[in-house]
């Protein structure tokens, strides 16, 4: 059968191999010996770095392994496939070799799936994806941006304030979400995530609210309660320890450094297979989409519009109240 398109975001197209691997090719510019050179130096020195770096914080990213592919001058070959998939979307093909990462594809965790297509996909909304098989479900989100604070000078009167970038930046864009991350994960008013609490009302009404939205698709119900289980009662869940990095970089980094902007970015997969002879179900996850962003000067416009929106509601966190 050979490559096939699997799916593409803004700045890279995956293609699904035989050997239930993805190959990442980045379409960020316009030329492939570009997208080569950026992929072969910068990207990989970058993911190397946030790998290592972040090894410490237990973040459990996937592997990326540098490949090359050279032309074998037959149209099936993956070059060719490759090249005439990124000349329909205008770039020029200017090198006879593509560079692009070799990563797992995570639909074949579970080592009993045989195909994609044993999946059911579920769009919750614009940052959540539900995939649906018999035996495993996998959980796909990108939890953006932690809470942070915010001071803010009004009529003279400073104030200091917590907002969540990710509901503002939604309304903004007129994004409509089901599931809010910051809401997953519990703050206190001085920033720091608190343990989420069983015996507490908070925590409780988290729970309840989750399994609404959830109970809307027919999930299992041993998913149901294993997915809102470790979201919001477990104190490791990787959309804590992504949050925890952010919240160490950014003491020791500046606002829109490219590590933090990553992290900022990146997706999450939890995945859960279901336990057969009476053994508990297993949840895993794993961390993708790590890529070296270069800075942008629309970071900081977006940021500002931001703040403009906050500023007119100081008391946003307040009267735009998640339903958590
Ligand atoms: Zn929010």
């Amino acid at each position: 059968m050979g490559l096939q398109y699997f799916t593409q975001g803004n700045a890279n197209v995956l293609f699904e191999t035989d050997s239930q691997s993805l190959l990442r090719i980045s379409k960020r510019f316009s030329r492939l010996s570009e997208n080569n050179t950026y992929t072969a130096t910068v990207n990989t020195q970058f993911i190397k770095s946030i790998i290592n770096k972040n090894s410490t914080a237990n973040l459990p990213f996937i592997l990326y392994e540098l490949v090359k592919i050279k032309p074998q001058y037959n149209p099936n070959s993956d070059y060719e496939r490759i090249t005439l998939y990124l000349a329909n979307l205008g770039i020029l093909i200017d090198s006879d070799e593509i560079i692009g990462f070799k990563i797992p594809n995570l639909f074949y965790i579970d080592k009993t799936i045989t195909s994609i297509n044993e999946y059911k996909t579920i769009e919750v909304d614009h940052y959540t994806k539900i995939h649906v098989s018999l035996r495993s479900i996998l959980w796909e989100c990108k939890p953006k941006w932690e809470y942070f604070q915010n001071k803010l000078s009004v009529n003279n009167t400073d104030y200091t304030t917590y907002f969540c970038r990710n509901c503002t930046n939604n309304i903004i864009k007129n994004i409509k979400t089901q599931i809010c991350y910051c809401n997953v994960v519990e703050f206190d008013n001085t920033h720091n995530m608190t343990t989420n609490n069983s015996n507490n009302n908070n925590t409780t009404e988290k729970i309840t609210f989750l399994k609404k939205i959830l109970l809307k698709y027919n999930l299992p119900s041993d998913y149901l309660s294993d997915i809102t289980s470790y979201l919001i009662l477990n104190d490791n869940n990787v959309i804590r320890l992504v949050y925890k990095e952010q919240t160490n970089l950014l003491a020791a980094l500046p606002f829109f450094d490219p590590h933090l902007m990553t992290l900022r970015d990146v997706s999450c997969f939890i995945i859960w297979k279901r336990a057969y002879n009476g053994d508990k179900n297993i949840i895993e996850s794993r961390i993708v989409d790590v890529d070296y962003k270069p800075y942008k000067k629309s970071w900081e416009t977006q940021y500002s519009k931001i703040i403009e929106y906050c500023s007119k509601k100081i008391i946003h966190k307040d009267s735009f109240q998640h339903e958590f």
